[in-house]
């Protein structure tokens, strides 16, 4: 039997250009997080106007209210910006807002107890080459980051966050691509044949600064036609995740299977 498969998309930031993201996605039929802080120093924010038609057809996380790192802010600090952050965006968006991405990838333990008790359902990381479900939600890794990072920068951040999973896998499934698209398709593919959740993210800002519009373009058109993934939204991993841990069972045996890397790895490995 082939293990559910799994396609989502998510997008930080908030950049006016995440319009032309959501044009994308549109166009393909595809389903995506846009994580969006109130106020971001570094960069252009989209309108509350343009955030409210994102939010009609896609899902909009939060991305705390500054885009500040949270491991540089004392308890009370972080509390309010994840805090304020989701009642901001939940009030320009007219709904509740379950997920959450930590602004730079960057948090400490104290963080993610923070952000489960702001009452999200889970948090999205900047940890990639991670291809399954995750322990724990509030830790939630992904497959590819849209930018052609070298081979040895891939390295580098996997020893530095410990994900050893993720450097195994950058080698065995990503096979070292050289380029972000080409990286997310080993991940689709890998996931199709074993099942998982393939995951990209991407900073729109970045795809416009590199000029890889056609290849954005293209990569969404080429995982469109993969039928045998399920298409979701971040929030919606976050749920199927919390609704299998509750049943145990069968649920809580594949969850884990995400975090087991290299024994459940190698086994793919033979089949890749
Ligand atoms: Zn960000």
């Amino acid at each position: 039997m082939i293990p559910k498969a799994y396609l989502t998309v998510s997008v930080d930031d908030g950049h006016p250009t995440d319009m032309r993201s959501a044009e994308l996605f549109q166009r393909f039929g595809l389903k995506a997080t846009f994580y969006i802080p109130a106020r971001n120093l570094e960069r252009e924010l989209m309108s509350v106007h343009g955030i409210r038609e994102v939010a009609q057809h896609f899902e909009v996380g939060s991305h705390t209210f500054n885009h500040t790192p949270l491991n540089r802010l004392s308890d009370e600090e972080a509390r309010a910006e994840i805090n304020d952050g989701k009642k901001w965006l939940e009030d320009v968006a007219g709904r509740e807002v379950v997920a959450f991405s930590y602004p730079k990838g960057k948090f400490r333990a104290r963080s993610v107890q923070l952000v489960r008790g702001a009452g999200f359902l889970g948090a999205r990381t900047c940890m990639s080459n991670v291809n399954g479900f995750p322990r724990n939600p509030f830790l939630w890794g992904v497959s590819t980051h849209g930018y052609s990072h070298r081979a040895a920068v891939q390295i580098r951040h996997a020893l530095l966050e410990k994900n050893f999973r993720g450097m195994f896998n950058f080698v065995f499934t990503h096979r070292l691509a050289r380029t972000w698209s080409e990286h997310f398709r080993h991940a689709v593919d890998s996931v199709e044949k074993h099942g998982g959740v393939a995951h990209l993210y991407f900073h729109s800002w970045e795809i416009d600064e590199q000029g890889q519009w056609n290849d954005l373009t293209r990569l969404l058109e080429n995982i469109s036609q993969w039928k045998g993934l399920v298409r979701l939204t971040n929030g919606d991993l976050f749920k199927l995740w919390h609704a299998r841990t509750k049943k145990g069972g069968q649920g809580s045996r594949e969850d884990k299977e995400g975090d087991l890397p290299l024994r459940n790895q190698q086994e793919s490995r033979g089949a890749v």
